[in-house]
C-alpha cells in the first residue's frame, strides 16, 4: 500500500478572541483520493484547508504533505510547497482580471521559471483538458462563472501538484454548472493522479467523492464515539 500524501494530526485552531474553529482533527489522504469535507457554514472547513495548505498556522497539531511537515516549514519552504506541490482552487476563482485565460494559467509556471516554450505548450494542454481551448485569449470578465472556474482549475494544475485543495469551488455556480465542475474535478483527479481535498455543501460532489469527512463545530463526526 502506498504511503499517505497528507497526514493531519490533532489539529486545533483557536482564533484571536477565542473562537475554537478546530478542536482536534486528524485524518490521512492517500495518493489519488478525492476527499470531500462537508459541514455547514462555520464548521471549520476553510480553517482546515488553510492549515493543510500552509496558509495559516494551527494552535496545536501537525500537518504533513508529501513527507514534509508543513507546520514546521519556514516561509521560504512554504512558498516552495505552495508553488510546486499544492494547487489551490477558491470559490471566487481568484483570476487576475487583466490577464487572458491562457496568461492566468501560465502564472504559476512564471513563478516556477518554467521555460517559455514549455510553458506555452503546457498552457495549451491544460486549457484543452478543461475544455477551453477556444477561449484562451478571453479575459475573465468575458467568460461565464463556470468557464472562469475551469481556468482556475487549469491554473491549479499548472505545476503538476500532488495535492489539490479546493474550498467550495462550486459555491458561486448554478447547480448544473456546479455539477459539470465537480465531474471535471473527479475526472482530473483520476487522469492527473492528484489527491484532492474539497470543501463543499454540494450533494453532486459528495456522491463523486471517494470519502466524505463531516465536520461539525470543529470536529469530524466519524471521530466521535458512536451513540449506543
Ligand atoms: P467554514 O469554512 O466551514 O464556514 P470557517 O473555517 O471559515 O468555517 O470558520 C470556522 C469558525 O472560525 C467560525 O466560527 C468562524 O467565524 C471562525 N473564524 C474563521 N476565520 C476567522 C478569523 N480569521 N478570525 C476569527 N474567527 C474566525
Ligand atoms: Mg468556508
Amino acid at each position: 500500500m502506498s504511503s499517505p500524501l497528507v497526514v493531519v494530526e490533532g489539529l486545533r485552531k483557536v482564533y484571536p478572541r477565542g473562537v475554537e474553529a478546530l478542536r482536534g482533527v486528524s485524518f490521512t489522504a492517500f495518493p489519488g483520493e478525492l476527499i470531500a469535507v462537508r459541514g455547514r457554514s462555520g464548521s471549520g472547513k476553510t480553517t482546515l484547508l488553510n492549515l493543510l495548505g500552509g496558509l495559516d498556522v494551527p494552535t496545536e497539531g501537525r500537518v504533513f504533505v508529501d513527507g514534509k511537515e508543513v507546520t514546521a516549514l519556514p516561509e521560504a519552504g512554504l512558498l516552495e510547497l505552495r508553488r510546486d506541490v499544492i494547487g489551490f482552487v477558491f470559490q471566487s476563482f481568484g483570476l487576475i482580471p487583466v490577464l487572458s485565460a491562457a496568461e492566468n494559467v501560465g502564472v504559476p509556471m512564471r513563478l516556477s521559471r518554467t521555460a517559455p516554450a514549455e510553458r506555452d505548450e503546457r498552457v495549451k494542454a491544460l486549457l484543452a483538458l478543461v475544455g477551453l481551448e477556444q477561449h484562451a485569449n478571453q479575459r475573465p470578465y468575458e467568460l461565464s462563472g463556470g468557464q472562469q472556474q475551469r481556468v482556475a482549475i487549469a491554473r491549479s494544475l499548472a505545476n503538476r501538484p500532488k495535492l489539490l485543495i479546493a474550498d467550495e469551488p462550486t459555491g458561486q455556480l448554478d447547480s448544473q454548472t456546479a455539477r459539470q465542475i465537480m465531474q471535471l474535478l473527479r475526472a482530473l483527479v483520476r487522469s492527473e493522479g492528484v489527491t484532492a481535498v474539497v470543501a463543499t455543501h454540494d450533494p453532486s460532489l459528495i456522491t463523486l467523492a471517494d470519502r466524505v469527512l463531516e465536520l461539525r463545530d470543529g470536529v469530524f463526526l466519524e471521530a466521535e464515539p458512536s451513540a449506543v
